[in-house]
């Protein structure tokens, strides 16, 4: 499939990977906004979550166990922010779905 993400958890474009299990994908993001910002992705082509299934529940709960688990590795726990972008208003640009992980550095809230 022509998709930017499933080429990046194929290999065929590279990607610096911070993990990966039998479902997730998480990487840097190429376009970094904070010292951790990582995408967690579902190895599953999932467009997004206005798109998901009642049987991708399961999957989107454990992007959120994921995002977490990275967040105690990298020692961020005391300030992070998960985001799904749904949309172009909301500043979607790629339709695989994706779950940027953020922090590192103090959020503003609410954010632009
Ligand atoms: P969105 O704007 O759809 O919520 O998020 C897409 C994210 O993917 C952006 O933060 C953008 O920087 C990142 N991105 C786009 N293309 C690439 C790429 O080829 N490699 C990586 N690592 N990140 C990408
Ligand atoms: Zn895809």
């Amino acid at each position: 499939m022509d998709c930017l993400f499933c080429r990046i958890i194929r290999g065929e474009i590279p990607s610096k990977k911070v993990y990966e299990d039998k479902e997730t994908f998480v990487f840097e993001d190429i376009n970094g906004q904070a010292p951790t910002h990582v995408l967690i992705i579902p190895k599953k082509h999932i467009v997004d979550i206005k798109e998901a299934k009642d049987e991708d529940a399961e999957i989107i709960g454990k992007l959120h166990l994921v995002a977490a688990k990275v967040a105690r590795d990298r020692k961020i726990e005391n300030g992070y922010r998960t985001v799904f972008n749904v949309g172009p208003g909301a500043g979607q640009s790629v339709f695989h779905l994706h779950l940027h992980l953020l922090g590192g550095r103090s959020l503003a809230w609410p954010p632009g």
